[in-house]
């Protein structure tokens, strides 16, 4: 039986009033999340602060990216160990800026995916195609080749209790979002390729939606199935917008 897990991606943006502000209105908007798991994403130097503000709320810690160094000399690195201990419960990886514009590829994704797990964090795996891939389609073996890189380096079973977020490129920040169907589709072949390898994986595996999800569009997606909630950027920004967003999957129970 798998919750919904509805996650707030706030990418670089806020100062400390914001982040203050939007951390205490969700702290009074969202209390009973029964069925449904939610955390937020700050930007890094405002983690410790949301956390504070968040204590003792039903509200996790997502961190945006990790890197592959617990510790030691490595000057700037993210270490996933250090986020634990800060109490985070979730890190993004693969986000399609990261791979865009640090040049990610899967091999280094499947590495921190590797070190998340041995953390003790829960991963948010992204994946999905561009426009242009989409147009020729390679949707499926896009997402195949993302998840292939995650089953070589620690085998299938480290999709229990792991999140992997459907994101189709052309879809965040776009206001263009799948439609529910093409979701479905995606989503259901995604699990039915982990289930060939392991039933218990499949069954267990969050696959969230990403990209434009907004209050218009969260309800006919999350009825799907196989959407277990979503990613959510510019409409996470929006506290009365993410609480109600968190609602429209409360309603829904899985
Ligand atoms: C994202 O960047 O993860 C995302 C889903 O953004 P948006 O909701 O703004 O499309």
């Amino acid at each position: 039986m798998r919750n919904y897990l509805i996650i707030g991606n706030w990418k670089l943006n806020g100062t400390k009033e914001i982040i203050n502000n939007r951390a205490l209105m969700l702290r009074s908007k969202i209390n009973n999340t029964i069925n449904c798991d939610v955390a937020v994403a700050p930007p890094l130097p405002y983690l410790h602060l949301t956390q504070h503000y968040l204590k003792d709320t039903n509200i996790a810690l997502c961190a945006q990216n990790i890197d592959i160094h617990t510790s030691g000399a490595y000057t700037g690195d993210i270490s996933p160990k250090m986020l634990k201990d800060i109490g985070a419960k979730y890190s993004i990886i693969g986000h399609s800026e990261r791979r865009l514009y640090h040049k990610e590829n899967n091999e280094l994704i499947a590495e921190k995916f590797a070190v998340l797990k041995k953390s003790g964090l829960i991963p948010v795996l992204c994946i999905g195609e561009s426009e242009e891939e989409r147009r020729s389609g390679q949707t499926q073996k896009i997402c195949i080749n993302q998840i292939d890189a995650i089953i070589n380096k620690v085998g299938i079973t480290a999709f229990q209790n792991s999140v992997i977020a459907y994101e189709p490129i052309w879809a965040i920040g776009t206001g263009k979002a799948a439609l529910p169907s093409q979701a479905q589709k995606i989503h259901e072949f995604i699990r039915s390729y982990i289930n060939e390898y392991d039933s218990e994986s499949a069954k267990q595996v969050i696959i969230q939606y990403g990209g434009s999800v907004n209050i218009d569009n969260a309800a006919a997606l999350f009825n799907q199935p196989d959407v277990d909630g979503a990613l959510i950027g510019s409409a996470s920004l929006n506290p009365d917008i993410f609480s109600i967003l968190v609602k429209i999957a409360l309603e829904r129970k899985k």
